[in-house]
């Protein structure tokens, strides 16, 4: 088991959250309010960014075997 701050790639709920998965504020409107969110916290935009990267990293380095 792997830890992480954030719903799975795969998970209904990062598909169209209701809340963030960083700071756990409330979203008016699922996928399109995250990205409005985001925009308004910085700190949740940099989390996005970071777990945007470590996607590609677990990609590249957890499927490597
Ligand atoms: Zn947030």
């Amino acid at each position: 088991m792997t830890s992480h701050d954030h719903p799975q790639r795969d998970s209904p709920d990062w598909e169209n959250p209701d809340f963030c998965p960083f700071c756990g504020a409330g979203l008016t409107d699922g996928g399109a309010g995250f990205v409005d969110h985001i925009e308004d916290s910085p700190p949740c935009e940099a989390r996005f960014e970071s777990w945007r990267e470590q996607i590609a990293d677990d990609v590249g380095s957890e499927w490597g075997g």
